[in-house]
This record gives C-alpha cells, structure tokens and sequence, in this order.
C-alpha cells in the first residue's frame, strides 16, 4: 500500500510527468485522445462587473490522461503543435464549446462562449468552415461565439489571415485579442485586425496589488482604448478583492479569474457572482 501510494503522489507531480514517460509515447497517446474522449473542456466564467452577472464563458482544454492524470494545456498543447494534433484538438474544442454554449443559452438567452485558436489553426483556410459547422451543428448562432488569438499568432498574420478574420467577423463572430498588451505593436493591430474585444493579460492585473502605477496606467490605458474602439474588454486574472476594486474602479467592464471563478467542467453562465 506504502508502495502504490508513493507512485501515485509521483504520478501527481508535474516534474516528475517527463521523466515517467517519453515524448513519443506522450504523441502516441495524444493521437488517440480526441478519439477515445480523454478530452474535457473546463468553461471559466467571464463576469459582468457592474451587476455580477456571468455571460459569458471561456473554455479551456484538460487532457485527462489515463495514466498521467488530468493534464493542463500548457503541458501538452507545444507537444500537439510540434506533432502535427493541434487541428484535431481545436475542431473538437470548437464543437464541444458550442454545444456547450447552446445548452446554456436555454436559460440564458444572452450566454456566450469564447475558444481559444492556435496559431497553426488562424494559418489554415478550413478555419472558417469548422467554425461553421461547429455553430450549425450545434444550433448556435454564430454571434454566441468568440475566437480568442494571441498577439503572437497574429503578429505573422498575412493578408490571407486578415481576410479570414474578416470574414469571421461578417458571419457575426466575435474575435478577441488574447494576453493584450503582452506582444509587440499592439496599437498597430488594432488598426488591422477587425476585432471586437481585447483581453488585458493577467500579468498587469497581477500588478494592481502593489499599488504599482504603471500597472494601474496601462489597465486603464487599455480601457479606455478599447472604450474608444468600441470594443468588448475583459481584464484577466483577477485573483484578490484588491485587484478588482482596482479594475472596477477603473471602470473595465468585464471581469475574469480565480476570484470569480476556477475553471470548472459545471460552467456558471446564467448566474451572479461578485
Ligand atoms: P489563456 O487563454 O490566457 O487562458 C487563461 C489561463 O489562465 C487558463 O489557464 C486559466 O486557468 C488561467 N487563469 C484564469 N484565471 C486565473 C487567475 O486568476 N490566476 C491565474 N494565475 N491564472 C488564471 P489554462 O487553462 O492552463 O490555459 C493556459 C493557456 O492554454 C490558455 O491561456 C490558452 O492560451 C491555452 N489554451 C487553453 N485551452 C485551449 C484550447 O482549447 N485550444 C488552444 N489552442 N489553446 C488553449
Ligand atoms: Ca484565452
Ligand atoms: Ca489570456
Ligand atoms: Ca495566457
């Protein structure tokens, strides 16, 4: 019993995951995950600051793996890019978040849900009919969904990409700029991208509670920017009261983090948090 209980604590161990099994064995075993269901997506909730109302949520892929344990994205998501798994990944994500979606808006007419794109995916034409088919499938309405895309997978983006959001944004999906403010020449995609929101990276609302001003500027900054945009605004990774009285005062809109809510399989779209 001593014996099982100390491999199962190593099991647990995040630096011990590599060293119990190889890469190649993880590829294979990622190969057959989208099939044989050890995907799950957890949803976040994304909450109204002024009323405390969740609308909206973002999901996030765990591979639960039968040996290993429940498996963060950033464990085995560099591992399905490199391997050629990420599409598989992303489309199964896609639909699962929009039946997900369709299910929450029953209750709550308004309820959104927002996935995140790898860049690979952003490269490819099929993007746009994945998403199609994922909404149609569903019964979703294109409008209830928002791709979320990092800095750095747009900062290649071609004339093909821009195209390809374009035309996203006219099938009435939302796109948001991921980690804002975390990669280079932010103002500049604003001009280009056709986006609708900006999400403001945790690591400046981590700041808030040192009273750090620049901090403080910059949440502000983007605020405001994305006020004078017209965009959607959600300041991420609010973990403590301090931090969202800071935010709230600042007058951002939309909140999410640990505070608000984990991520969880059970979504809290349609309830009240604050
Ligand atoms: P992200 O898009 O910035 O997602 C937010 C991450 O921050 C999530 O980690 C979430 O659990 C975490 N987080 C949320 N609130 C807080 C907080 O208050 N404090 C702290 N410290 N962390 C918080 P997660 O789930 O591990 O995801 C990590 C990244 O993996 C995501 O970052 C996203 O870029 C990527 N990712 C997740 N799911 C998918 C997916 O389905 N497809 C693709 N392509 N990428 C995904
Ligand atoms: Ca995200
Ligand atoms: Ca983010
Ligand atoms: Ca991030």
């Amino acid at each position: 019993a001593k014996a099982a209980g100390k491999s199962a604590y190593r099991i647990c161990t995040p630096l011990l995951r590599e060293s119990a099994v190889s890469r190649a064995e993880l590829i294979a075993d990622l190969r057959r995950a989208v099939d044989e269901g050890q995907l799950r997506l957890e949803f976040q909730p994304i909450v109204d600051l002024a009323t405390g109302a969740v609308r909206s949520a973002e999901a996030l892929v765990r591979w639960w793996h039968p040996r290993l344990g429940v498996l963060t994205p950033a464990r085995f998501l560099p591992l399905a890019e490199e391997a050629g798994l990420i599409l598989p990944i992303d489309r199964w994500v896609i639909h699962e978040a929009c039946r997900a979606a369709a299910t929450w808006r029953k209750r709550a007419p308004q309820a959104t849900v927002a996935v995140n794109i790898s860049a690979a995916h952003l490269r490819r034409p099929d993007l746009i009919a994945t998403v199609t088919a994922a909404t149609a499938a569903a019964g979703l309405a294109p409008r209830a969904l928002t791709l979320e895309l990092t800095e750095s997978a747009l900062i290649e983006s071609s004339e093909a990409v821009l195209d390809r959001l374009g035309q996203l944004r006219e099938l009435g999906i939302g796109i948001a700029i991921d980690d804002f403010g975390t990669g280079y020449s932010s103002l500049s995609y604003l001009h280009r991208i056709p986006a609708t929101e900006l999400k403001i990276d945790r690591s400046f609302v981590a700041r808030l509670d040192s009273d750090d001003d620049r901090a403080y500027a910059t949440v502000e900054m983007v605020t405001r920017l994305a006020g004078a945009f017209d965009l959607a605004v959600v300041a991420e990774g609010v973990e403590t009261e301090r931090q969202h009285a800071a935010v709230a005062a600042i007058g951002c809109p939309q909140g999410q983090g640990y505070l608000y809510g984990r991520p969880d399989v059970a979504a809290a779209v349609g309830q009240n948090r604050v």
